[in-house]
């Protein structure tokens, strides 16, 4: 592990540092609460700033520059995400477009189709969602059932998806669909680009139990999709899935830093009183919270192990399944832990009059689960811990 920068990292660092300070309106310093938090208010928020840091040059800028980005260095991504945090800028929009779906077309589109998308993806002029996972198809997501059959220049899709996140402000759907049921399961899936605002897609809230809507489930009823929008060969769409699945690994938890958790329950610990002392003053809290600390300082380690591996060439290992699993099982127990800590304040609803830090522990908690679900969840991890990091036999 090398910790130091290069002088073209610290430019690059002082290049976007300055643009930062001149553009990041002092409303909007107020980050990402959570990973949920998606009310009307909050993504036009969100909507605003992504359009300012669009029209700086500053959305997708590991995108290849003919694309539109910066072809910035895997360093200089780091170090991106470093200067957004530490400025609490709010984050972007089409999250899905630019980090699964512009990659993927860039290595698999066909020119028409990278014409077509690529670039209203980093302008946001068009949100995209990604159309996965089924309501008997989640870890194992290639029993997918949803069809396609063939009709002169078309697909008619049927069929339904589930956890579409983004789907209610989508425009675009990557779908994946089952066009040979005869074939082996991997082997007759197919990769369509679907407009949600065709005639037969209808989207459903799936409203969550800290009372968001970030996700949906997606129907299709008779869908028309052009054959022009099949991405790879027919039946051959698995190979397209897992590159989008590549992304979605190396990119999960890029802007997770538990420590900061770690320190602003330090500090609701510093200012809560009881029995006529702070929570701070009882070492069993101190320890819990010293404990955390150490836990998230060594998950800052093995991500940066694995940012070394990447950085001489390798690709992202299984390893990565290591800090996937690390830090949301140390974000539910940071949580839970909190809400121990508040004791009575944590039942107080989120925004409420009188809430500690705005209710946003017990927001947090009950959206920490999810974290050990999406991409991939905690005992799916451990399987590939287990059987391709450790070499252990398949059970
Ligand atoms: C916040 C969030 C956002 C999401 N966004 C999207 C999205 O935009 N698009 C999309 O397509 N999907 C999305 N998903 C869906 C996500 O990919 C699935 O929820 C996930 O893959 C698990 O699938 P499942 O929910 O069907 O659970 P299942 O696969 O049915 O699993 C149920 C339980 O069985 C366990 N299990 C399953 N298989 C094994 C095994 N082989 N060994 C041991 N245990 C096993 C699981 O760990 C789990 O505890 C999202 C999910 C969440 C939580």
């Amino acid at each position: 592990m090398d910790f130091n920068y290069s002088p073209e990292d610290e430019a690059f660092r002082k290049e976007f540092r300055t643009w930062l300070e001149a553009n990041l309106p002092k409303e909007l310093a107020q980050g990402e609460l959570d990973f949920f938090d998606d009310t009307g208010e909050d993504w036009e928020r969100r909507l605003a700033w992504h359009r300012k840091m669009h029209s700086g040059g500053w959305v997708g800028i590991s995108w290849p520059k003919e694309y539109g980005g910066r072809g910035a260095s895997l360093m200089q991504n780091v170090i991106y995400n470093q200067e957004l945090s530490r400025v609490h800028a709010p984050a972007l929009v089409n999250l899905l477009g630019i980090m699964l779906v512009g990659p993927t077309l860039i290595q698999w589109g066909t020119p028409e189709q990278k014409q077509r998308y690529i670039s209203k993806i980093l302008s946001a002029e068009e949100i995209w969602c990604q159309g996965y996972s089924e309501p008997s198809a989640g870890s194992d997501v290639a029993s997918l059932q949803t069809r396609a059959t063939e009709e002169g220049d078309y697909f008619i899709v049927n069929g339904q998806k589930v956890w579409t996140s983004d789907a209610h402000h989508a425009d675009w759907c990557i779908l994946l669909v089952r066009t040979d049921p005869a074939a082996p399961k991997h082997k007759g899936i197919s990769y369509l680009l679907v407009d949600m605002h065709s005639p037969g897609v209808s989207v459903r809230p799936l409203v969550q139990i800290n009372g968001d809507r970030g996700f949906n489930e997606v129907f299709f009823e008779d869908v028309k999709v052009p054959k022009q929008n099949l991405v790879g060969e027919k039946n051959q769409g698995w190979q397209v899935a897992i590159t989008t699945l590549m992304f979605e690994r190396s990119g999960v938890g890029e802007r997770r830093d538990m420590l900061k958790a770690v320190k602003e329950l330090a500090d609701v610990a510093k200012n809560l009183r009881r029995d006529g002392r702070t929570a701070w003053d009882d070492a069993g809290i101190r320890q819990k919270l010293s404990q955390f600390a150490c836990e998230a300082q060594a998950l800052k380690y093995t991500g940066y192990r694995q940012l070394t591996r990447r950085l001489k060439g390798q690709a992202p290992g299984p390893e990565g399944s290591i800090t996937k699993l690390a830090a949301s099982e140390l974000n539910a127990r940071i949580n839970s832990f909190a809400m121990e800590l508040l004791g009575p304040y944590s039942q107080i609803a989120y925004k409420a009059d009188h809430a500690v830090d705005q209710g946003k522990w017990s927001y947090r908690m009950m959206g920490s689960r999810a974290l050990t679900i999406a991409g991939g969840t905690s005992e799916i991890q451990r399987n590939i811990i287990g059987e391709r990091v450790l070499g252990l036999p398949k059970g």
